[in-house]
């Protein structure tokens, strides 16, 4: 995976835009793996005490320093993935906005709170709270090195865990600031540490002392995360990659889904989880739609001039992907109306737009990474459902429709889809975010992201003596018989939904007995 020549316990992040070393960081093995996760063991119980309302003041100091020093950690990011400082801003200022909601919400969403105790065991009350799990093992990558990470980060936090973060190899200095500046605010616990390296370090926290491990990156890498936490029966949190569609109805603003198609496509350089790879577009708007994009594709490029808006591939490995599943398309007949053949040069893609690819080849069924988009021509809504869905990922997409947005929306595979924009989804604190198939399982951001870490935890208290005890030695025959009466009276047929109280059915099945 590494891309670097570093010795085994010193590891160079690097400007992919010109190679140069920006940090030198110490490369944590597993004896101070597990010392990290001890520490964070040491302090979960502290954390977990000073409950929701001790939590979200300092998670709202911590955001109050990210706000204030956003440009510093833009800086960072920059340097370590060479993406435009005003998108690195753009990714800070979505997890500043997430951590707001965390802090204001996380009470509602895993306080303690009652619950129907049904009508067999109406005599009890019935809650549920959700209770944080200990120390999370969080695995991020490289291409939203703030956003994507915190993701988990913050919500593993707001559920009241201490986290131990693996950042990717290549922005661990990313990593490193955000484990500082939490220190600033509480610089005597170990709420956030970061542990550096390659591989082999991620899989050490795997199989270190923690109680849940988020990771985020590859299929393949995700695999194998799982085959070490399994070792310990360490659950997993699986976001992997996608292979997005963007669709385009024939009512559709042609000129917003051009817009938001080069925009999911091209910015970051096309290396987003949640990009657009492919667009599905009815084929009497298909020429009009390719027109409008082709023209946005060849107003971006991707350099280190003041108009570039694209920066470096951060990870130079994938200029071959992209040179691959292009020359692939190509040759299976399909043709580039925007870039290629020679899309990529030794650090940077430009944007390239391709059509009529055939729906088997590299640069539809795998994911790209990087700046191109294969638009294809359908004749329906059904047939773009159809090919959207036909692929092994399932992370987001984009419908854009007059009339149908929402219902097309609805029959599609995958865990988020955002109607008439792109990617809005992820800006959304309260939508859980997370993918289906190959994509993974599990999911962070909203409630279902907070209750992600955490375990539920039930109590009944009785409050009353049964009328029919079922949990006793002393139970009779005729209670036996009583209970399967009442049974059969409650559920025994299908459409009988009755409101009255179970005293007065049982109440009703003795008359009955007696009459
Ligand atoms: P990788 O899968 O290569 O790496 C992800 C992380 O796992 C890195 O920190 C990596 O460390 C670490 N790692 C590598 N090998 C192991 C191992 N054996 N055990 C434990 N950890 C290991 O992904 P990338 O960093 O290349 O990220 C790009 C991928 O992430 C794309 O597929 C993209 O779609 C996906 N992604 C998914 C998102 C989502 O939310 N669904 C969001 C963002 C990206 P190291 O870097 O040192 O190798």
């Amino acid at each position: 995976m590494s891309e670097h020549t570093e010795s085994p316990d010193k590891l160079e992040s690097m400007d992919p835009a010109t190679g140069d070393v920006v940090g030198v960081h110490a490369v944590d093995d597993t004896a101070s793996v597990d010392a990290a996760v001890a520490r964070a063991r040491a302090s979960a119980g502290w954390w977990a005490g000073l409950g929701f309302d001790g939590r979200a003041e300092v998670l709202g100091q911590w955001r109050a320093v990210l706000t204030r020093r956003m440009a510093q950690l833009a800086d960072v990011v920059h340097a370590e993935t060479g993406k435009p400082h005003a998108d690195a801003q753009l990714e800070i200022g979505l997890a500043i906005d997430h951590l707001a909601w965390i802090g204001s919400k996380a009470e509602k969403v895993l306080g303690r709170h009652r619950v129907s105790s049904g009508l067999l065991l109406a005599n009890h009350s019935a809650s549920v709270e959700y209770r944080p799990l200990g120390v999370v093992g969080v695995i991020g990558p490289w291409n939203y090195p703030v956003f994507t990470p915190m993701g988990s980060i913050a919500y593993a936090l707001g559920a009241g865990n201490t986290v131990v973060f693996k950042p990717s190899e290549l922005t661990p200095g990313v990593g490193v600031w955000l484990a500082d500046s939490l220190r600033e605010v509480v610089p005597d616990q170990h709420l956030l540490q970061t542990v550096i390296g390659w591989g082999e370090t991620g899989a050490a926290l795997c199989r270190a002392d923690i109680d849940k491990l988020a990771f985020t990156g590859s299929t393949g890498t995700g695999k194998k995360v799982m085959a070490a936490c399994a070792e310990n029966l360490t659950p997993v949190v699986i976001e992997a990659g996608g292979k997005d569609a963007l669709i385009v109805d024939e009512d559709a603003d042609l000129e917003a889904a051009a817009d938001a198609a080069a925009w999911g496509a091209f910015s970051n350089a096309g290396q987003t989880c949640i990009g657009v790879e492919r667009v599905y577009v009815h084929e009497k708007v298909h020429e009009e739609f390719v027109a409008l994009l082709s023209e946005k594709a060849r107003a971006v490029h991707a350099g280190t001039d003041a108009d570039a808006k694209l920066g470096p591939m951060t990870m130079t490995s994938q200029l071959e992907v992209v040179r691959r599943h292009v020359d692939d398309a190509l040759a299976r007949g399909g043709r580039a109306v925007v870039g290629g053949p020679e899309p990529v040069d030794e650090r940077f893609a430009q944007p390239v737009v391709l059509v009529d690819v055939p729906e088997d080849s590299l640069a539809v069924t795998e994911e790209t990474f990087g700046p191109t988009v294969v638009v294809n021509k359908v004749a329906c809504m059904d047939e773009a459902i159809e090919r959207t869905n036909a692929g092994k990922y399932g992370l987001g997409g984009a419908v854009f429709s007059g009339r149908r947005g929402p219902e097309i929306a609805r029959q599609l595979r995958s865990g988020m889809t955002s109607v008439n924009s792109v990617i809005a989804f992820a800006g959304i604190p309260s939508l859980p975010f997370g993918g289906v198939g190959d994509s993974g399982f599990g999911r962070i951001h909203g409630a279902d992201g907070l209750r992600e870490f955490t375990y539920a935890k039930a109590v009944t208290r009785q409050r009353m003596k049964p009328v029919l005890n079922l949990t006793t030695f002393e139970r009779t025959t005729e209670q036996d018989t009583l209970f399967v009466t009442l049974l059969t009276a409650l559920h025994g047929r299908a459409s009988q939904i009755s409101k009255r109280p179970l005293r007065e059915r049982v109440q009703a099945v003795r008359d009955r007995r007696r009459g």
